[in-house]
């Protein structure tokens, strides 16, 4: 029985909680779906993944080695497209789960794009500035065969940012002897990056629940809002929420939660923040700790900072009406199905944050044409993608009777399934 298991889930190596979390959202969804065999036993792992040792000399001459990954889960589409992530947790499994989860993002919100990921196991916060550089390059440098414009273009994530990315660019210009600035996405806009780019991820999510308040007959004005995590993503869902009329009464980094009822100034906050790199010390609120603001009642619950967050331990206790998951697979499935039982309406990850990889689409177009957008126009073009996709997904949940996440999954391994089985399988 074990046995057949794993031959049927394909190879263990890959097998982390996280990685099992991806898997069986994919099985539940290729299950409705009656999904082909042969191409289910392709997507339940990766095409391929890379794995390095990055060897770093640190300020004080000694020598570092870090783990780098890379992986491809799949190129049906078109080139493979995902951020790098530089944390102490990155792990194959993890960076696999990412990769997948990236497949089925491009696809659903109908972008000419594979899923990857990539990521280094180390602490960025730890580095300093010039660790940080040699790490950044001599990761290009061992990825050099595996990415490219029109191979596989990597983007920010967790602990990386504009700079790690002209780094990055930098690095593979210098490899090939001329300036390719399409090699990257989320790079800075001196040299070429998009406008809009950096605050994407963030309109995106507001977008999401924009329509997902249409859909409650909820009004935003007025509405309390919690977020999780203050870095890029939750930052500017912040701001944005809050020039919505939203009032975002907690946010949270990871040293501590701040609590204002009355709603807090998030323009003031940010400012703390670029001032003093964390919230701690910001006195017109009130401390709470991270569990403590995920369970705070809420009209919407934002969760953008790490995975595995509501789980089986606290599903029970979550008081949102709406969930956006503006983080990559934040919500356990047995929490998932708590919190469905609940009626909790779920904004899924792969369509919640996409607006970063929809940006992060116009940003490579615009460098392979050398023709640069307006930032009116890119937030327009990005409302309109996830507008139509999020009310695709809702129409897919009422006809198939299934919820968002599993009407998502559909549509994106559908659209997949589709240019697999044209293509044919090789040789
Ligand atoms: N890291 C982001 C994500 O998880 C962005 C990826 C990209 O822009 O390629 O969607």
């Amino acid at each position: 029985m074990r046995r057949h298991r794993i031959e049927h889930r394909g190879n263990p190596e890959y097998y982390t909680p996280i990685y099992e979390m991806a898997l069986s959202q994919f099985e539940a969804a290729a299950d409705k779906l009656s999904l082909d065999p042969n191409l289910r036993k392709r997507f339940t792992n990766p095409k391929r993944a890379i794995m390095v040792n990055i060897p770093i000399r640190m300020d004080d001459q000694s020598v570092e080695v870090f783990h780098g990954y890379r992986v491809h889960h799949d190129t049906t589409l078109g080139p493979s497209k995902g951020g790098i992530r530089f944390h102490p947790d990155v792990s194959l499994g993890e960076v696999s789960a990412l990769a997948m989860w990236m497949t089925w993002k491009c696809a659903l919100m109908g972008l000419p794009f594979g899923g990857a990921k990539g990521g280094v196991r180390c602490d960025p916060l730890a580095l300093s500035r010039n660790e940080l550089q040699r790490l950044t390059r001599r990761y290009t440098a061992e990825m050099i065969q595996f990415i490219g414009p029109d191979i596989d273009v990597p983007a920010p994530d967790i602990g990386t940012n504009e700079q790690i990315m002209a780094w990055m660019m930098d690095t593979y210009s210098q490899f090939k002897g001329y300036s390719i600035p399409e090699i990257v996405t989320g790079k800075p806009i001196s040299i070429g990056g998009s406008l809009g780019r950096v605050e994407a991820t963030g309109r995106g999510v507001v977008y999401c629940i924009l329509e997902a308040m249409s859909h409650l007959n909820m009004k935003p004005d007025g509405k309390t809002v919690v977020i999780q995590g203050f870095g890029n993503v939750g930052s500017h869902t912040a701001q944005i929420l809050s020039e919505k009329g939203c009032k975002i009464i907690a946010v949270s980094d990871v040293h501590c939660g701040l609590y204002q009822p009355n709603g807090l100034d998030i323009t003031a906050l940010r400012a703390h923040v670029s001032r003093h790199q964390y919230l701690k010390g910001y006195t017109e609120a009130s401390e709470i700790s991270n569990p403590e603001l995920l369970e705070l009642p809420c009209d919407v619950l934002v969760p953008a900072a790490l995975s595995e967050q509501i789980t089986n331990d606290n599903a029970d206790r979550i008081s949102c009406k709406i969930l956006a998951e503006a983080a990559n697979g934040p919500t356990t499935p047995t929490a998932d199905q708590i919190l469905k039982d609940r009626g909790i309406f779920i904004i899924p990850d792969i369509l919640a944050n996409a607006g970063g990889v929809t940006v992060s689409y116009f940003e490579w177009v615009q460098g392979l044409q050398h023709f640069f957008w307006k930032e009116m126009e890119i937030n327009e073009r990005l409302r309109e993608i996830v507008s139509m996709t999020f009310n695709n997904v809702l129409k897919t949940a009422i006809s198939e009777k299934v919820d968002m996440r599993l009407a998502a999954m559909m549509l994106a391994i559908r659209k997949i399934t589709e240019s697999n089985l044209a293509r044919g399988l090789f040789p």
